[in-house]
């Protein structure tokens, strides 16, 4: 009998044997489904069992092992593997994690290629010669003719209507290309030249070689990454190889989608994020398993594509918070990215305008290597960044004369203007002058806060809502009013002062779908919008050429933070929502209203001194012993009530203290800064030391006896390694 060795996606840190009569050493990486419990469950085969481990009687029968598409290779599975010992997640959750569901329940998926590489055939030649009688379908081909090709078929249906494709594939005018390997390297877009700066960080990065080797391209914003990035990716296709580019946030990244397919027509180009339907997001995990995708571009999860031909690992707005995921399996997607370039043995670029510290605090100490951009690629200056100082003057809703006044100069020359506030909704609380009562959320520890725009009272953490009360609901009073500043409040005022200007709100209840946002981005690009307010949407990398100034309201309260991560954050979003302005031919001003004008972090802001900046906060950070000084690893539970999370905690620690080796430090359990979410109330314990790996090894068995505790009724815990917010 063969026994194999499942990973299920259950939260038990353990595999489950099975008998397989005809499982062999080939099947190890292939997707199965089994019986467990008293349903059906859909996991993978890690490895072949050894039969002398298991009680014969007890073991239950594969149902079926999934052979249409090939296993999985055994280098993804030491990546899974890695992230289940590494965040200390049970291993079939991870592997339920990297694998796309449709592909995990083992529905049958075809590897087929849908969208072939296409180039004009014999009898395309002969059409072509012979053209006697023009028709819809002759000039589709003509036009093809007087492009260089191939062009892959979605391209094709693009440039024309559906019927004379139809034809012209009828016909077979047009043949799939079978080794797609020879022209995926052909850049097909306009190729700018390099600026001297991009040449050297191009050339360097190439130089290094083809093992492994980390970089950082620290490059201010329009410094143009991108196009480092795509003559990387070009050297990399022309030797054959795949590339592996992760972006923070694909439904906010359709420009880099596009430009990545413009430049490479001819590659084979797979998005993998989770907003893709089930077979869609299959089929491009199948095909760069089957080495046919070129470039796979995508979210963290993108991070597990399994990858036999790869060479060059990219990872774009490294510093992003986004790749870090927050519930489930805690994994970094930039860390497992660097763990990956060293297991395969290939160069991975990082980069950002604002470094992560961690990142910055790598390549000052030599361990990654490092790349400057320190010049815009096309306008001439970065933007001149001024404080507005608040302490003395009256404000009108939140906006200073100042900044009125500077709106009002770009709407006469035809420019735009952002206002950036990041707190979204009307007001962030509703309040009653007469009795102090306030809208709380009955869920969370939090203020359900005022949308005007739909009349609901929301709150932004477990998402309840209901109607705005006509009068206090603890006394009666009337006169209730919105409390604070939000987007929409800001957009209201302005819509008020400039009669004549289109304003536009961007935030996430502006754009709840991907559709809406990139109806918003055209919208802006096509210059119809002369005034935008917006959120940390704004942020993030577009290029809006008649924008070219950037108000900045309400950023002080992140000066003040008790999360010690709070001003890297903050200068991080201040440096790109700034680098929006001036990103054309035209120069741009960042305005930023504040009662600190004097504050360090404004000044090596108005400098454009990340250095500077990150040199101060690294500086606080070691004499604060906080990361990257430190190692860190939190341990949260959560439960209806209290007193049994932060026991379990008491509990955990107690557990610990037996454990801990010399130089851990264990912290006393607390109540989370935000203690009660969706009815749960939640705690956390802090455990750190000086080394990773004497962490790792704490952990290692200190969860192991955490499996075994029994634990009050509907408490629920997790260990967060390198967690982002503590
Ligand atoms: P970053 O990602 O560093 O913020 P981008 O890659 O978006 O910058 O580039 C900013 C702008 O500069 C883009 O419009 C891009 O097309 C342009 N650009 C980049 N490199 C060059 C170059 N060598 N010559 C001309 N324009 C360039
Ligand atoms: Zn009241
Ligand atoms: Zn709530």
């Amino acid at each position: 009998m063969t026994i194999v060795r499942v990973a299920l996606p259950v939260p038990l840190p353990q595999v489950f044997d099975y008998a397989a009569a005809d499982a062999t050493e080939a099947d190890v990486g292939r997707c199965v489904k089994v019986p467990f419990g008293r349903g059906d469950r859909n996991g993978l085969i890690v490895a072949l069992g050894n039969t002398a481990d298991v009680e014969p009687a007890r073991i239950k029968t594969v149902h079926h092992i999934q052979r249409e598409v090939p296993a999985l290779p055994a280098d993804w599975l030491a990546l899974v593997d890695f992230v289940a010992r590494y965040y200390h997640a049970p291993l079939g959750e991870v592997v339920a994690l990297a694998l796309p569901p449709g592909l995990r329940r083992a529905d049958g998926v075809s590897d087929a290629d849908e969208d072939p590489l296409l180039e004009i055939g014999e009898a395309g030649r002969r059409a072509l010669a012979d053209a006697r009688r023009p028709s819809k379908a002759l000039m589709l081909l003509q036009a093809l003719a007087a492009e260089p090709g191939p062009w892959r078929r979605s391209v094709i249906r693009a440039m024309a209507g559906g019927e004379a494709v139809g034809d012209v594939l009828r016909r077979g005018w047009l043949t799939a290309i079978q080794d797609e390997g020879r022209v995926a390297a052909l850049a097909s877009g306009a190729q700018p030249e390099l600026t001297a700066e991009q040449a050297r960080a191009i050339e360097a990065i190439v130089g290094g070689g083809a093992g492994f080797r980390p970089w950082l391209l620290h490059g201010v914003t329009g410094s143009g990454k991108t196009e480092v990035y795509l003559r990387l990716a070009a050297h990399a296709l022309a030797q054959g190889q795949q590339v592996l580019m992760l972006v923070p946030e694909i439904a906010l990244t359709p420009q880099l989608e596009q430009r990545v397919a413009q430049r490479f027509a001819a590659a084979n180009v797979v998005s993998l994020h989770s907003a893709l339907a089930d077979g869609a997001r299959s089929r491009g995990f199948v095909q760069a398993l089957t080495g046919r995708a070129d470039i796979v571009l995508g979210t963290r999860l993108a991070v597990f594509a399994p990858l036999p031909r790869l060479g060059l690992i990219l990872v774009d707005e490294e510093h992003d918070a986004s790749y870090k995921q927050q519930e489930g399996v805690r994994y970094s997607a930039r860390d497992v990215a660097v763990w990956r370039a060293r297991q395969r043995g290939v160069p991975i670029v990082l980069g950002s305008a604002t470094p992560s510290l961690e990142t910055w605090y790598h390549a000052r100490s030599e361990r990654y290597a490092l790349q400057t951009l320190s010049q815009r690629a096309v306008a001439a200056t970065l933007p001149a960044v001024h404080c507005i100082d608040t302490r003395r003057l009256k404000l009108d809703e939140g906006l200073s004369p100042g900044l009125q006044a500077a709106i009002g100069q770009r709407l006469e020359r035809g420019e735009q203007s952002l206002v950036f506030l990041n707190r979204r909704g009307y007001a962030p609380v509703l309040s009653c002058p007469s009795c102090g009562w306030v809208s709380r959320c009955p869920h969370c520890s939090a203020n359900l806060v005022v949308h005007l725009a739909d009349r609901r009272l929301r709150c932004h953490h477990c998402g309840c809502d209901g109607s705005i009360p006509h009068a206090c609901p603890s006394c009666g009073n009337q006169d209730i009013q919105p409390f604070g500043r939000g987007t929409q409040r800001i957009e209201a005022r302005l819509a008020e002062r400039f009669p004549q200007a289109r304003v536009l709100r961007v935030d996430r209840d502006a754009a709840r779908t991907r559709a809406q946002w990139e109806k918003l981005l055209d919208t802006i690009a096509a210059g119809e919008a002369d005034i935008l307010v917006g959120t940390q949407m704004m942020a993030k990398g577009h290029d809006f050429p008649r924008l070219t100034l950037v108000g900045v309201i309400g950023a002080d309260a992140s000066l003040h933070a008790a999360d010690f991560r709070a001003p890297e954050r903050l200068f991080q979003q201040l440096m790109q929502v700034g680098g929006r302005a001036g990103r054309g031919t035209l120069p741009g001003t960042v305005l930023i209203q504040t009662e600190y004008p004097g504050h360090p972090l404004y000044q090596h802001l108005g400098r454009h001194d990340f250095d500077a900046f990150a040199r101060m906060a690294l500086q606080e950070r070691r004499s604060a012993g906080f990361p990257p000084f430190t190692h860190q690893a939190m341990l949260r539970a959560d439960a209806p009530a209290l007193d049994d999370a932060v026991e379990f905690l008491r509990h955990a620690r107690r557990l610990a203290e037996a454990l801990a080796p010399e130089g851990l430090r264990l912290y006393d359990p607390v109540p989370m800064r935000m203690t009660r979410l969706a009815r749960r109330e939640r705690a956390q314990l802090l455990v750190e030391a000086d080394q990773r790996g004497l962490l790792q090894a704490f952990l290692l068995s200190w969860i192991e006896m955490l499996y075994r505790q029994r634990t009050a009724r509907e408490l629920r815990w997790q260990i967060d390694v390198d967690p982002l917010e503590v």
